[in-house]
């Protein structure tokens, strides 16, 4: 049916189920009625009580109107007609109760009715009135083919009345309870057609709390399985590096923030899951050193890191930063950009496989496929919003390369273990005795689902692998799946499996391990997790040749300048471990806030010379440059050469830099100001990120109307960061906007980065703050992150509780979330769409 078509390319819905979760987005609400004194200029459409006081017909310059004054007893608005007057004039009745309802206009401190619903109130008072009305969303194409809103309205109307009796709750019984929801049948009865105001506020709250608490159930999840059956290298002992540079060259006492977070960095790569972690600060707040210091880690532990930055300007800081501090030690950094010789390239590449090299850094150039590690400990992310989530996972396949077992090597790690730990050894071995000889019930309903589930990857039962059986390998994925029987719940027991899967994974498999009851409870979930292995990691043309298995993925940190709002990050990053660092090194000068208009530039100019004088430098920024805008282009052009006019040779020198130029010129420009021979840099926001002059104490902004707040916010962090109090102007036209008045007002007002990042939301809603790439978590039908935080900080709390208490929700009370859930993830592929 065309109709059907129409609803599910122009809605996206395809069945019944969207149809009912096509939710209003408001309502025509003739519950209420109004007094004209209480009306408010953003009312839309209203209901009121009152007579036509006066009519009288005004001649325009096209055409004439029939307006009519309107009376309530507190005051009085005017009914406006264009079309149909004489048949109005005729028929409209002059004191008399009527009742009115149309959408309010306001103009020249006057309310305004242009062609209301009338009705005399006697004939209202003798109808039963329908209560609230749906409103649809709607596009052109939907109204051009006559599926209007009251079409769509027809067809909800019609599924409830069918299906109405048959809708499922969702939640179970002791949630409702908890939090006092309505149930899933009269939420959505009530969503469309609601009784009341009340009962359409209490169906609104149920749809958004289920929404969120769903969203964050498979974050939590997700977490939780990372953190349970992802295995990480385990970083065991904090070694010589570490301590010495620590003792020794630790150029500041590190602020407390830094230290809580290096102890948790710490805790998650001693344990043996993986760590997926984000670490936020602000501009200054001094990440670098914590990355450098998680890198020791790795290292003392006989493992490579690495730290990609987004910008080669930005890896080459990291570069020098992370050199200088470790000029004195013994290991070895080396620099990967898009503009590396081919010849030194080819070095780095050799000194990296043969794992020669600690420590590389670089921009994406380090996640070509010819850039291969020994062994990846750590990979740290700098400035994470540039990177896609493609990019991330890319990294994650560099823990090292894949493993034809080579000779001896299984002999030799099981040697070692059985050295290691003689008993828990043994008790392995004779528990394999086991796994030979009976199949268990879990296995065989495990086997079933792999062999019919359609994987895409083709398993194999009782494999052998070096001395091992394994229940069931993909060896194109490198990836075991064991199921533990009943014989495997006591501590020692529960080691020897530990052992075993440690062995394994030694050898270059990914294992991952479940409980028989896991199996037998919850198969959905079991194939989730296999499934999303599959997809996670590596993609089988991506193995090196030869491949079988593969190592572990690296520890991750995130590293971003831009703050989240909390609400934010539990909605995109609720699987990620978050870190942050809320301290700013002690001395720091708060950078002080002004905003000028163009015509006092002057004024500025004149405050540069005496910064300059001082021996201070200035950034003087202006709007991106994009290939295609000539405009910018121009801006930065002129404003160069008025600079220079002002700022004359041989006095002043002038360093130009923007994203046009070569990244040897850029550098080249970058360098002279770094060094202090230019005192003025003119850049666009390519120097947004990161770059480190401490002598640079002014920060000037031009068009800073243009610039969204995470960008001024990360523009000015790139003052402030020496001993001098810095300046931050930002500069813009007399005429603004309602919301660009809102963001400079806010940079002046604080420095804060989470307040910044706060405004910045309201301003802009969750989808564009955080990019494409998030936009499926954010993609709610009914929920909004923003105004609806308390639902979400309570919908969380209520799945952590959920989750800590029946972890497999295999009990009794959460069959129901089991369902639900299993469904959610048939239908969004699992966890799909989050990194
Ligand atoms: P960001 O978090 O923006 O990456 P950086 O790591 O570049 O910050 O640090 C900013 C500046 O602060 C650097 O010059 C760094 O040396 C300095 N710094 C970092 N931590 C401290 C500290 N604990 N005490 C004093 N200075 C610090
Ligand atoms: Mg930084």
């Amino acid at each position: 049916m065309a109709r059907a078509e129409l609803l599910y390319s122009e809605l996206g819905v395809k069945n019944c189920k969207d149809l009912l979760h096509l939710f209003p987005f408001r309502y025509i609400d003739k519950t209420q009625f109004y007094k004209i004194n209480s009306l408010q200029q953003n009312t839309a459409e209203v209901q009121i009580v009152g007579k036509i006081t006066g009519l009288k017909t005004v001649e325009q310059k096209r055409g004439s109107r029939l307006v009519a004054t309107f009376r309530d007893e507190t005051g009085a608005i005017e009914l406006v007609w264009f079309r149909g007057q004489k048949w109005l004039k005729d028929s409209l009745k002059i004191n008399q109760p009527y009742v009115i309802y149309g959408k309010l206009n306001f103009y020249g401190g006057k309310f305004s009715m242009p062609h209301p619903e009338m009705e005399l109130l006697k004939d209202y008072k003798s109808k039963i009135q329908s209560s609230m009305q749906p409103v649809y969303p709607s596009t052109e194409k939907l109204a051009n083919k006559n599926v209007s809103n009251k079409v769509v309205r027809s067809y909800i109307e019609d599924l409830l009345s069918k299906i109405g009796y048959s809708i499922e709750e969702s939640l179970p019984s002791y949630i409702l309870q908890e939090h006092n929801l309505l149930g899933k049948r009269e939420s959505l009865i009530n969503i469309h057609f609601p009784k009341n105001q009340e009962l359409l506020a209490k169906a609104q709250f149920r749809l958004k709390f289920e929404e969120l608490f769903f969203i964050q159930m498979q974050l939590l999840r997700k977490k939780l399985i990372r953190k349970s059956k992802i295995k990480g290298f385990v970083f065991e002992k904090v070694g010589e590096q570490f301590n010495n540079f620590y003792t020794n060259y630790l150029p500041f006492e590190l602020t407390n923030a830094q230290k809580r977070v290096l102890k948790e960095i710490r805790k998650d790569v001693a344990s043996n899951a993986h760590m997926n972690r984000l670490l936020q600060g602000d501009v200054g707040s001094g990440k670098t050193i914590v990355a450098l210091l998680a890198m020791l880690l790795a290292i003392d532990n006989g493992f490579q890191a690495t730290i990609m930055a987004p910008t080669e300007i930005l890896a080459t800081q990291h570069y020098h930063a992370v050199t200088e501090l470790l000029q004195e030690m013994n290991i070895s950094v080396e620099l990967l950009t898009g503009s590396v010789k081919t010849k030194k390239r080819r070095e780095i590449h050799a000194a990296l496989e043969s794992g020669e090299l600690n420590i590389l850094i670089g921009t994406h150039a380090l996640l070509e496929d010819k850039v291969k590690f020994k062994n990846l400990g750590i990979a740290i992310i700098d400035e994470q919003h540039r990177f896609g989530v493609e990019q991330r996972s890319k990294l994650w396949r560099k823990g090292g390369p894949s493993l034809t077992l080579p000779e001896g090597k299984g002999t030799e790690v099981r040697n070692r273990y059985e050295t290691a730990r003689p008993s828990v050894y043994k008790l392995m071995k004779e528990l394999q005795k086991e796994r030979k000889q009976k199949t268990t019930e879990a296995e065989r309903v495990l086997w079933e689902s792999l062999k019919t589930k359609k994987l895409d990857f083709k398993f194999r039962r009782q494999h052998i692998v070096d001395e091992f059986i394994v229940d069931f390998i993909c060896i194109s994925k490198g990836l075991i799946v064991e199921v533990d029987g009943k014989y495997h719940n006591t501590k020692e027991q529960q080691e020897s499996d530990d052992l075993r899967t440690e062995i394994l994974q030694e050898l270059g498999f990914k294992v991952i391990r479940f409980k028989n009851e896991e199996v037998i409870g919850n198969i959905e979930q079991v194939i989730n997790i296999i499934s999303e292995e599959l997809k996670e990691h590596t993609s089988e043309n991506s193995l090196p040749s030869g491949g079988l298995g593969w190592a572990l993925p690296p520890h991750i940190l995130v590293m971003t300048a831009t703050p989240i709002p909390r609400t934010l990050a539990m909605s995109v990053y609720g699987d990620l471990d978050i870190s942050v660092i809320d301290e700013l090194p002690p001395g720091r000068k708060e950078v002080k806030t002004v905003h000028r208009y163009d015509k006092n530039r002057l004024a500025v100019f004149k405050f540069l010379k005496d910064e300059i004088e001082k021996g201070r430098q200035v950034y003087v920024v202006y709007p991106l440059i994009q290939e295609s805008e000539a405009m910018d282009y121009k801006d930065l052009m002129d404003g160069y050469e008025s600079i220079s006019r002002e700022f004359p040779l041989p006095k002043y020198q002038i360093s130009i830099v923007h994203g046009k130029m070569k990244p040897a010129d850029k550098e080249y420009e970058m360098q002279r100001f770094v060094k202090g021979e230019t005192q003025i840099m003119v850049a666009t926001t390519v120097i947004e990120v990161g770059v480190n002059v401490p002598n640079a104490s002014v920060m000037i902004i031009e068009s800073a109307e243009r610039f969204g707040l995470s960008q001024l916010h990360q523009l000015r962090g790139r003052v402030g960061r020496g001993a001098e109090q810095s300046y931050c102007i930002l500069l813009s036209s007399f005429k603004l906007s309602a919301d660009a008045k809102t963001r400079l007002k806010t940079m002046v007002d604080t420095s804060d980065g989470f307040k910044i990042a706060e405004v910045d939301l309201k301003l802009r809603g969750p989808g564009n703050l955080m990019g494409k790439q998030q936009s499926g978590v954010l993609n709610l039908k009914i929920a909004d992150v923003v105004r609806d935080t308390p639902i979400l900080f309570k919908a969380r709390q209520t799945a952590i509780g959920v989750l800590q208490n029946d972890a497999n929700l295999s009990k009794p009370e959460n069959t129901v979330l089991q369902k639900t859930f299993a469904q959610i993830q048939r239908k969004t592929g699992f966890w799909s769409e989050i990194s």
